[in-house]
């Protein structure tokens, strides 16, 4: 149930100033988002089009405590079909920068690892300069379990599937237990300089 005492009017400019929030405003909720979003597959539920409606709405609260807010992969599929230019994937993204700006000052909880991979994912490229799957793997499981024994058995449950494919790729064993880093890296830390910035 929507109480109107609750909601936040200013929630949509809020969204408009981080980047890649600015056309929030220009969604007429047609749908054509969820329609074509390969998530819903998956998840039924998923829904871009309600995070958008209930963000012009004010629900702040709902919208930046949502796992569904994480669940997007980035395929842009939404951004190229909509008729609004709205945007959509970018427009998560602010979302999410602003549930994770209130997670670090301790006002809500995230519902979601997705901040923990994300950010271990980043580490990598600043590192190494492209993506180093052993480090990402010893990264994010023991922070996402909460112990390094923990991590461990959660990251083999989970590679026991597709481990065996990773390995004949190259990306597991004994070939990949060193990063292959890019040589000229001054391209890379200047990109992360100026990320930071921002
Ligand atoms: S496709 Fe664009 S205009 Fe339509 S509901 Fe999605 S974001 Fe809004
Ligand atoms: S970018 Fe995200 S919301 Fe859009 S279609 Fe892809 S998975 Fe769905």
């Amino acid at each position: 149930m929507i109480k109107t005492w609750e909601l936040d009017p200013s929630f949509k400019y809020e969204i408009m100033k981080e980047p890649g929030g600015e056309h929030i405003t220009s969604c007429y909720q047609c749908s054509t988002c969820t329609i074509g979003c390969p998530i819903t597959e998956l998840v039924p539920d998923y829904n871009p089009r309600k995070i958008i409606q209930m963000s012009l709405l004010g629900m702040r609260n709902e919208v930046l405590t949502s796992p569904d807010l994480w669940i997007c992969l980035i395929c842009q599929t939404c951004t190229a079909r909509c008729p609004q230019d709205v945007r959509i994937s970018d427009l998560l993204g602010a979302i999410r920068r602003i549930a994770e700006k209130e997670a670090e000052a301790g006002k809500l909880k995230i519902d979601s690892s997705r901040p923990l991979f994300d950010k271990a994912f980043q580490h990598q490229l600043e590192k190494h300069g492209r993506l180093y799957d052993m480090g990402l793997a010893m990264e994010y499981y023991p922070k996402k379990e909460g112990s390094f024994i923990s991590g461990m058995k959660a990251m083999m449950k989970d590679y026991k599937d597709f481990g065996m494919r990773m390995f004949k790729k190259g990306k597991m064993g004994p070939k990949a237990m060193l990063p292959v880093k890019v040589k000229d890296r001054t391209v890379i830390k200047k990109i992360f300089e100026e990320m930071g910035e921002k």
